[in-house]
């Protein structure tokens, strides 16, 4: 039987390792012509990225996902601490939405000081495909509203710093979080053994779990 693997949820690393199941992730307009056939990718346009003259980015998305063979849609999402206004990014993100409900796609999602318009349009448009929040590092009364909206929480490097942190994701059930590195330089390898620390479980457990999460998100919409 092949070994479980180490499941990135999101990073922005395009090299290639054996041992880790990845997803990349290709932001909409930007030069992805190196794209190598073997990773797993999602795409979407980050509200970073959103520009008046593309308002309308329906088409583009989903020949993009269909190009790179994308299994979800991300990042996308909405941010306070940005400019750019947030009715315009409500618009953008629930386009989107739409795009990844249609496309059956689970949804990678940034989201910085919205928590509530967030829910808010999970409600308004059930989606009925997975909404992974990733970088997750809030506390746990944003954690258990998230939960509550059966939205999955993604962890990353924070977690090996921030001690608060490390009580939230200690509470997390099981069956509801993933494990990323997103831009950090650490490997996933170091962010697993601490996660199996605060979760006092075995790696090779937490490994399995996972899988069984990715399986749960992923494997109904292949
Ligand atoms: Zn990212």
């Amino acid at each position: 039987m092949a070994a479980t693997p180490y499941i990135d949820i999101h990073t922005h690393n395009l090299n290639f390792f054996q041992e880790i199941k990845a997803i990349v992730n290709i932001s909409l307009f930007e030069d992805n012509t190196n794209i190598n056939n073997n990773l797993n990718y999602s795409v979407g346009l980050h509200p970073w990225n959103i520009k008046e003259e593309r308002l309308s980015i329906e088409q583009s998305l989903i020949s993009e996902t269909k190009k790179l063979k994308a299994i979800a849609i991300g990042e996308i999402g909405l941010d306070k601490a940005i400019s750019t206004n947030l009715l315009v990014q409500e618009n953008i993100f629930t386009s989107q939405i739409k795009i990844a409900r249609q496309l059956r796609k689970p949804v990678i999602i940034h989201c910085v000081r919205a928590f509530s318009e967030l829910l808010k349009i999970k409600k308004k448009h059930e989606s009925h495909t997975a909404w992974i929040i990733h970088g997750y590092q809030k506390n746990i009364e944003i954690a258990s509203n998230l939960l509550k909206a059966d939205c999955y929480l993604s962890f990353g490097e924070a977690i090996l710093r921030n001690k608060k942190l490390q009580q939230v994701f200690k509470q997390i059930p099981n069956d509801k979080f993933f494990l990323e590195t997103d831009d950090s330089e650490l490997s996933i390898m170091k962010i697993y053994d601490k996660a199996a620390e605060i979760k006092e479980i075995r790696l090779e457990d937490l490994k399995k779990q996972i899988q069984i999460n990715y399986n749960t998100c992923f494997k109904s919409y292949e």
